[in-house]
């Protein structure tokens, strides 16, 4: 996720986030779905661990374990299937090496070629394959 999508989230959700998280390890097409989801989920006593995309779906990792909050963070995951990671349009799954989810766009121009996940967190920034 880019640097101003980062800052945004960093910026609203100050309170969400644990000591130990890294950053977002996803692409800027889901960063509707993350901002969507961190309102909903913000008013709960959890912390966020980790936000990354595995096997072409959002992951979100919460301490302590939530069952009502697990249950919205299942809901925003599964909208991301249908989400294309690079530009947020509708996507689905591409068998590219790994999983990717593209819309017919970004699948055609072969972005699933390239690293895509930037971790820009505190001041430093990290490519992650
Ligand atoms: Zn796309």
């Amino acid at each position: 996720m880019n640097q101003n999508n980062t800052n945004y989230l960093k910026e609203k959700y100050k309170k969400i986030y644990d000591k130990h998280f890294f950053g977002f390890s996803i692409d800027n097409g889901w960063f509707k779905i993350i901002d969507e989801l961190l309102e909903k989920i913000q008013s709960y006593n959890i912390k966020i661990i980790d936000i990354k995309e595995k096997f072409g779906g959002l992951r979100v990792y919460t301490t302590p374990y939530d069952e009502e909050a697990q249950e919205i963070i299942n809901y925003y995951e599964s909208l991301s299937y249908d989400t294309c990671e690079r530009c947020g349009n509708v996507g689905e799954s591409r068998p590219t090496g790994w999983i990717r989810t593209l819309c017919d766009r970004c699948y055609a121009s072969k972005y699933f070629q390239y690293k895509s996940c930037y971790k820009y967190w505190n001041t430093r920034y990290v490519i992650c394959g």
